[in-house]
């Protein structure tokens, strides 16, 4: 029996009752433990660390006996398949990393364990964070535990972290970990229904994470609510010297800004965002995003992001180069998976060619193309200068306003297959997420409505780099105005 009055709590939620002593830590993990075994038919998780989970409740008792709780303790998470873990293996949900143990820890799942936070085991994603559904990795789509109003297709849970945002949806982890290189955070969390969110790029230590684009990649928090992400935030954030792009600055305390006042502050909504064919109930969902926020105080100010239009295009450029180049240390000589050939070109060809996936495949091919001579100017180069462009457009919205709102994604959850075989309709699916990544921006989904068919909307607040805190500030005042309080319709009860 999943007992659903602990895995219905929240971070902040769970920690205060640790703290007042009416829920163990123990008790709390045991109830995961059960809520996953359940939950198995989602197909969320790629490992289970359970004897890790307990060992590490246990400990979160003792510390909290000792009045020595750190700021997670005792909170059971679910972490990303993307963040190497030391001696658990480390997939990127790949057949290459077969096999694959780390020798170490990524920086921001050790600051995770530092502050006492327990590990529940290692959550699907697409491969190598390849995606917008988690169909292409290779243990299987995770499932969505929302169903579209009286019909039971199963509905992917977005992706890249799909793992993450279905099994914080369906309590089978109290948050998790994400990555976000071009929407994977933001995207799963407004199709399940949670809180995701992208910090500024160099906010969390990319050390240790499997590298898929390394100018785009961040870290972040998949969450059930916004203080949830506050707190879970400043644990994972900070300076590590491993990672030459972590920027040595203050991680401000995020959880004072939630509930703070939004009195006086200037929302953008870019004109460009109102792209064609967007569904009418995206469109006025992200109006009641703009009626929500005036009646808290806000000012509304219409802005322009005039290269909107080329971010898709100059993403889907920028990311398969930098993976072409991320991915070539996958060779079957140090680690993972290792196909026999009659010479070592041979067994690269062999292991690459069984050990990758479609989707990766074509970035690879996609990415070596413009990067290669004669066509560097062409694609690379242009992509990089309209980069640069979308980062002024920023530049300049950010001198008359404070943040952005903006629809997260064009749709709501859709059925596993029905995108599976056309990538440009796949693509589109971030075409509200990847500009944030482009230009390093920090950026935040949180759940607003439901759409005609019963499936979670999320709305999206863009930031200034490195203010984070606005984000947790106006996100959690469209938290409160949106009331959202609808559960998923698998859910465990008993
Ligand atoms: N869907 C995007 C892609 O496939 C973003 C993935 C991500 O953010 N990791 O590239």
């Amino acid at each position: 029996m999943v007992d659903t009055t602990l895995t219905s709590l929240g971070l902040v939620e769970a920690r205060d009752a640790l703290d007042k002593k009416e829920i163990s830590a123990v008790e709390l993990t045991d109830a995961y433990i059960t809520a996953m075994e359940k939950g198995r038919g989602l197909n969320t998780y790629i490992t289970e660390t359970t004897d890790l989970a307990r060992e590490g409740a246990k400990r979160a008792d003792e510390n909290l006996a000792k009045g020595e709780g750190k700021p997670l303790e005792g909170l059971p998470l679910g972490i990303k398949d993307l963040y190497c873990t030391e001696g658990v293996l480390t997939t990127a949900a790949s057949h290459i990393l077969d096999g694959y143990k780390p020798h170490y820890e990524s920086t921001v799942s050790a600051n995770l364990w530092r502050d006492g936070a327990v590990m529940l085991g290692k959550l699907n994603l697409d491969e190598f964070a390849m995606g917008s559904s988690n169909e292409t990795s290779f243990y299987g789509t995770a499932i969505n535990p929302w169903r579209r109003n009286g019909d039971d297709t199963p509905l992917v849970a977005g992706g890249s972290s799909g793992g993450s945002s279905a099994a914080v949806a369906a309590g089978l982890c109290a948050a998790a970990t994400g990555t976000d290189t071009g929407g994977s955070i933001r995207q799963p969390a407004a199709l399940t229904g949670i809180v995701g969110m992208k910090p500024s790029y160099g906010r969390c230590s990319r050390w240790g994470i499997v590298a898929f684009a390394s100018s785009l990649d961040q870290a972040g928090p998949m969450t059930r609510s916004v203080a949830d992400a506050a707190l879970m935030l400043r644990s994972m954030a900070g300076h590590d010297p491993m990672d030459s792009t972590s920027v040595d600055i203050e991680v401000p305390d995020y959880t004072a800004e939630v509930g703070g006042s939004v009195k006086g502050l200037r929302v953008g909504i870019p004109k460009e965002y109102r792209v064609d064919g967007m569904p009418a109930e995206v469109d006025a969902l992200w109006q009641q995003g703009i009626d929500w926020l005036k009646d808290a105080g806000a000012e509304i100010v219409e802005i322009s992001l005039p290269h909107t239009q080329y971010a898709l295009p100059a993403y889907y450029i920028v990311a398969p180069a930098e993976a072409s180049s991320n991915l070539a240390r996958y060779d079957g000589v140090r680690y993972g998976l290792r196909e026999d050939g009659k010479d070592l070109i041979e067994m690269y060809q062999n292991t690459r060619a069984a050990g990758f996936g479609d989707e990766v495949k074509r970035r690879v091919l996609i990415g070596t193309y413009v990067l290669s001579a004669g066509y560097y100017d062409a694609y690379y180069r242009k992509a990089q200068q309209v980069r640069t462009l979308i980062g002024q457009d920023f530049d300049t919205a950010f001198e008359s306003v404070d943040t952005i709102l903006a629809p997260t994604t064009p749709t709501g959850a859709f059925g596993v297959g029905e995108k599976a075989d056309d990538p440009v309709s796949m693509y589109l699916n971030d075409v509200f997420t990847v500009p944030a990544n482009l230009a390093g921006l920090p950026a935040i989904s949180v759940p607003a409505g439901l759409d005609s068919q019963g499936l979670p909307l999320g709305l999206q607040l863009i930031g200034k780099h490195f203010d984070e805190a606005t984000l947790f500030r106006a996100a959690s005042a469209i938290e409160s105005a949106a009331g959202f309080t609808a559960k998923p319709t698998v859910w465990w009860e008993g």
